[in-house]
């Protein structure tokens, strides 16, 4: 019943996709959640209880974290309230001061362009306010911010 081929096509899928994830500045809970789909399409019953758990705890713990150390919280709070809007001017500014700038662009972090695809800061504003911030970035490495 086990097969082999399957099993390191997954295991090499996992690892390519993990690291892939981890230089777009994904955390940690996002890339356990991805895995516990993949998880889930094998039909793997103790890998995928085993990974919900894990996610579980580290989704609680960078709830916390958000809100409590690095005030990124508006992150995930309704688009249409003021707080949102105010925070993401914070971000436009913040970018224009520290990213990186390539033809007048910069990586956007809407979740359409996950940091991949450099857009107008103009444009980075609409795609932020319409489609949302990527939940899982909120240290702003693509855009100047520095870990401590
Ligand atoms: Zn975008």
């Amino acid at each position: 019943m086990f097969d082999l081929r399957h099993f390191m096509f997954s295991v090499i899928f996992m690892f390519i996709m993990t690291c892939w994830y981890l230089v777009r500045g994904c955390s940690i809970p996002d890339i356990l959640c991805f895995l516990l789909c993949v998880g889930i399409e094998s039909g793997d019953v103790r890998s995928r209880t085993i990974l919900g758990f894990i996610c579980t705890l580290l989704n609680v713990y960078e709830f916390f974290f958000i809100n409590v150390v690095m005030d990124r919280s508006w992150i995930t709070t309704s688009r249409i309230s003021d707080e949102y809007e105010n925070s993401v001017e914070e971000f436009i500014q913040f970018a224009k001061r520290n990213g990186v700038r390539v033809n007048n662009k910069y990586y956007c972090p809407c979740v359409n362009c996950v940091n991949v695809i450099r857009q107008d800061i103009e444009l980075i504003r609409e795609h932020i306010l319409c489609d949302g911030f990527l939940k899982s970035y909120t240290i702003w490495t693509w855009h100047g911010e520095v870990l401590e």
